[in-house]
């Protein structure tokens, strides 16, 4: 490393870029491309990769399809056209006296990239071919002079780059700034905790994680900053479940055995032992002075409304109000009508709100809300964003949360007390995923589905068998059952377009015997209404859509559902489509009609074929998609992960998790003097997006 700048007693952390040494008014706009705009940035900037020159090797030490490194200058490059479009290339590299071949296909342009007589290292796979060591498309990395001849044994970072920065620029810089600044940094966690957790303090991780002495120090850098990174966010979760749970007050909402008796007699069936035991949490739960925040998940069709409706059941019974907030305006009138349909005898009020309602309906809905005289209020998100006022909200339920943010939850306030939450969702979400989009939440479960539930049968056909297959979806249907035509959104202005053609070529081909219906997002709030009602009386027999079918929606008697352009449909999406042919006591079934352009999409149409345990498909979902920020949690309304990578590191987010609720019921508001610096990260890092700014 380079010794020490002669200014480094005038560094700060802020100090902008280009005060440093190598960087320069010139080179800043560079590097702010990157967002490194102070020493900070840069120090803080990890590599995203490393080159391992501790395997550097000599070509006679190399095996057969082993991956591997070596150094070596490039001898003589010559580029062949080998037909329109295609070429060869071949470099003949001299690793010390020895030689090898490197050849690329079709990439000329990485001659330009392996100058005659530069030191440079490959890394790949090498094979013997007619006695000589050939490596395919390796991975070239230029040596810098002054790196050269690279020392073995050592791991070299590997930097996000752009226009005008190359790798050994962009080394020289962190060099520079890791040996000069990394003193400045104040370690977050207090000393005690460095040893119980056995974690790597921050003026060795920082070196360690850009120039590692070894693998295994490097490794031990990055864990720090992983768990450093997890248990910050854990810690806002817990702060924010903290004050959800003790700051706020709620109306106590007893379950007696005469409520409870009273409530259950009005379900036309009996509830399964999971829905018995999600009640009973959330009824003890309910029961207390401080708000209820509970997660009810369940697979698709697991029966979640039964709790819900038994939830605010239970407010109206102690003269409290309840909502319910849906996604859709399709499902906000689903709801609605089921709760209308098993309320109809009794003195239960219920109002819907949503897009439909007329300037005069709002206005008198909003008054009756207001005045106490409705204690059911259904309708979409458009409900947070209403003037809405409550005279006595007890509870609130969010159905299908993970297609909100995590803030959206807070936004129906009562006046007075604050409500009950109660959220719902139907997408199984990977165990390390629910732990950070709802990390404040407790969470039910329901397991079982319904009694009688039959099970869907799914095919993944090719175009040969349609035939075969709308023969069997005619017969369906003949015999008295309905069915669903899914296909894609398209570009949201062809929307409406492409669903026509489709609607017109099974219209005019293989359902031209039968009532269609068609259903999309661009129709108004009134058409759709229309459709969906039609479906569900019968007059339709069929219903063309597109994924707006895919949340909720609830008719027993469709059992046959076709879905076009499978591939172009996340797992999960898939699996809540196929929920719509699983609700009654006929068996379902799916066929999918794909053109799997990745191995990524076939494998993810084998295992929609393969499962119909939601969990199940959920994690494997998570496992195809790799690490980086899936399902968005950004999306979610949280900051994204700079290092840690919630499936890689499931382990280690465990771990911070409990840590952190430790802490957390230790000293509650992290006031503790030696938290100050964690908690400030804390703060600085989630306190807007998790509104815990007030805390402690
Ligand atoms: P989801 O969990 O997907 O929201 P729903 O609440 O819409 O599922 O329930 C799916 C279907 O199962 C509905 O038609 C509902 O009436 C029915 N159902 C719910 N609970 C039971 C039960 N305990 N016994 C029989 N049918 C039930
Ligand atoms: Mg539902």
């Amino acid at each position: 490393m380079s010794s020490s700048a002669e200014s480094n007693t005038s560094r700060r952390l802020d100090t902008p870029v280009q005060y440093l040494k190598g960087v320069g008014p010139q080179r800043a706009p560079v590097l702010s491309r990157l967002e490194l705009h102070t020493v900070m940035d840069v120090l803080f900037c990890f590599p995203r990769d490393y080159q391992d020159m501790s395997c550097l090797r000599t070509v006679d030490q190399f095996a057969e399809g082993e991956l591997l490194s070596v150094c070596g200058t490039v001898d003589e490059v010559d580029l062949q056209n080998t037909g329109p479009g295609r070429s060869l290339l071949g470099a003949l590299i001299n690793a010390d006296g020895q030689y090898l071949r490197a050849v690329w296909f079709n990439q000329p342009f990485m001659r330009d990239r392996l100058p005659q007589g530069r030191t440079v290292v490959l890394s790949g796979k090498a094979r013997l071919s007619g006695g000589r060591w050939e490596m395919a498309h390796p991975r070239v990395e230029l040596v810098s002079e002054e790196d050269s001849p690279p020392a073995a044994g050592r791991i070299l970072p590997v930097y996000p780059l752009t226009d005008g920065l190359n790798q050994g620029q962009m080394r020289r810089i962190t060099t520079a700034v890791v040996d000069e600044c990394t003193a400045l940094v104040e370690e977050v966690f207090p000393g005690e905790f460095l040893e119980k957790y056995d974690l790597m303090p921050i003026h060795e991780a920082l070196p360690q994680i850009h120039f590692p002495s070894n693998d295994e120090l490097l490794q031990r850098a990055k864990f720090r900053f992983i768990y450093q990174e997890l248990l910050v966010l854990q810690l806002a979760l817990a702060l924010r479940r903290q004050h959800l749970t003790t700051d706020l007050r709620a109306p106590a909402l007893v379950a007696t055995a005469k409520i409870d008796s009273r409530i259950e007699r009005l379900f036309p069936f009996d509830l399964t032992a999971g829905q018995r035991a999600a009640i009973g949490e959330i009824a003890a739960d309910m029961g207390r002075e401080t708000p209820m925040n509970r997660l009810l998940q369940g697979d698709v069709g697991s029966g979640k409304t039964a709790v819900a409706v038994y939830a605010m059941l239970l407010a109206v019974v102690h003269g409290r109000q309840a909502a319910l907030m849906s996604p859709t305006e399709v499902l906000a009138r689903q709801h609605y009508r089921t709760l209308s349909e098993l309320l109809r005898d009794g003195n239960v009020r219920c109002a819907l709100m949503t897009g439909t309602l007329t300037a005069a309906q709002r206005k008198q809905a909003l008054e009756e809300v207001a005045a106490g005289e409705v204690d059911l209020v259904i309708g979409t998100q458009a409900m947070a964003s209403e003037q809405l006022e409550f005279a006595d909200l007890g509870l609130v339920v969010i159905d299908e949360q993970h297609k909100f943010g995590v803030r959206q939850r807070a936004t129906l306030r009562g006046a007075g007390l604050d409500p009950h939450y109660l959220v719902m969702t139907a997408t199984p979400i990977p165990r390390t995923v629910a732990m950070t989009l709802f990390g404040d939440l407790d969470v039910s479960t329901l397991r079982d589905s319904p009694p009688g539930r039959q099970q869907v049968r799914t095919y993944v056909a090719a175009d040969e068998q349609r035939d075969q297959w709308w023969e069997f979806f005619c017969r369906k249907l003949r015999e008295g059952r309905q069915g669903y035509v899914v296909a894609p959104r398209v570009e949201a202005a062809d929307n409406a377009s492409s669903l026509d053609e489709s609607f017109e070529s099974l219209a005019n081909g293989p359902l031209e015997a039968f009532r269609l219906g068609y259903i999309h997002g661009r129709m108004n709030p009134k058409e759709k209404d229309e459709a969906m009602e039609s479906f569900r009386r019968g007059e339709t027999q069929v219903l063309v859509a597109t994924s707006v079918v895919e949340v909720g929606v609830d008719v027993p008697n469709a059992t046959v559902m076709t879905i076009e352009s499978g591939e172009r449909f996340g797992l999960a999406q898939l699996h809540q489509l196929r929920g719509r042919v699983r609700r009654g006591g006929f068996p379902g079934f799916v066929c999918v009609f794909a053109q799997p352009t990745s191995d990524e999409s076939r494998e993810r149409l084998n295992a929609f074929a393969a499962s119909t345990d939601g969990f199940e498909l959920a994690e494997i979902d998570f496992r195809l998609r790799g690490p980086g920020d899936l399902f968005g949690i950004r999306q979610h309304g949280l900051p994204p992960l700079r290092i840690a990578d919630l499936q890689r590191d499931a382990e280690i987010l465990d771990r911070a998790r409990q840590d952190a609720r430790t802490i957390v019921a230790e000293d509650a508001g992290l006031e503790d003097e030696r938290f100050a610096r964690l908690r400030r990260m804390v703060l600085v890092r989630y306190g807007q997006a998790l509104e815990i700014s007030d805390v402690g």
